[in-house]
């Protein structure tokens, strides 16, 4: 070889076919909606949650030293990144250990929490509120395209939603609008719900983005289902029989009033959805339904008229 070779372009950080294999950036979306948990539709109080979810996120760590975890708890009124694997705080000290990632992310969580209860002051009104989950879709969908535009050689992010909450209808459009951007960008979502009913929304991500959605039946072996289900990489999921969805619940919201409905109309243009029939669509604009075939019916009569 020519010495010459030696003063070439710098080369690429990490190989690249095994960087980008069994490597996994996991995105997780923590349901902390004080709320919720301090309701009764929790199964589990969320001290409890917490002491499968900390276990697990620390055997995703384990499983590939290059694997990079990144939380983003979900509150009622914001939500956060609080942390992240790969921040220069949480990265290998000098003799080689991993720092405890329990005690920061307890702490940050904490913190989270109690802000999140502050911002949301007078508005507790009995009833179990949904969780922000547009919102921390949203970041982790911002977290992934700035790992895309980092270089070439990337592992293939996913995204993992552990979710409580129900479903916010009016949240309906910012969430598929998340969801379908996640497809676009091959980014699986994956979900875990513990509420009590099933969760449309997140049936529908993980669907439609290829993920796995999971309701645990046993709350006691929440750790064994997520470590089972949710820890590997993406490359060894094909050799995994994991859990099919047995169906998906395809209701959409209105448009007009935020409520999840069985039928409604749906405008051919922009494709909104709404409840009742209206004349103009409320968001695009568009002159539908009797008016327009008045409209059409005019003119035909104008054309029989001069035929
Ligand atoms: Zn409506
Ligand atoms: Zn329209």
């Amino acid at each position: 070889m020519p010495s010459s070779s030696s003063s070439s372009a710098p080369t690429p950080a990490a190989p690249s076919k095994m960087y980008a294999d069994d490597v996994s950036v996991v995105v997780v979306l923590l349901d902390a909606n004080p709320f919720f948990w301090s309701s009764a539709a929790s199964p589990l109080p969320f001290s409890s949650f917490l002491s499968h979810v900390l276990p697990f996120l620390n055997s995703v760590l384990l499983m590939n030293q290059m694997n990079q975890l990144v939380v983003i708890a979900t509150g009622r009124n914001y939500c956060d990144y609080i942390y992240d694997s790969s921040a220069p705080t949480n990265r290998k000290t000098g003799n080689g250990k991993m720092t405890a990632l329990s005690c920061d992310l307890v702490a940050k969580l904490e913190e989270f929490v109690v802000k999140d209860e502050k911002l949301g002051k007078g508005e507790s009104n009995g009833a179990v509120m949904s969780s922000l989950l547009s919102g921390s879709l949203s970041m982790a969908l911002c977290f992934i395209q700035r790992i895309f535009r980092s270089g070439t050689f990337h592992p293939h992010p996913r995204i993992l939603c552990l979710h409580g909450s129900p479903d916010g209808p009016e949240q309906y459009v910012a969430i598929m609008n998340a969801i379908f951007s996640a497809q676009r960008s091959m980014v699986p979502i994956d979900s875990c719900y513990i509420g009590a009913l099933n969760s449309a929304f997140l049936q529908q991500a993980s669907y439609i983005t290829g993920g796995v959605y999971l309701k645990p039946q046993l709350m006691d072996g929440l750790l064994q289902y997520l470590t089972t289900v949710f820890a590997t990489d993406l490359h060894s999921r094909a050799f995994l029989q994991l859990p099919k969805s047995v169906g998906v619940d395809f209701r959409a919201s209105c448009f007009c009033h935020k409520k999840t409905i069985d039928m409604g109309y749906i405008c051919s243009v922009c494709i909104s959805i709404f409840c009742k029939h209206h004349k103009k669509c409320l968001t695009c604009g568009s002159v539908f339904g009797q008016a327009q075939s008045d409209a059409a019916s005019e003119t035909n009569k104008r054309k029989t008229i001069r035929t």
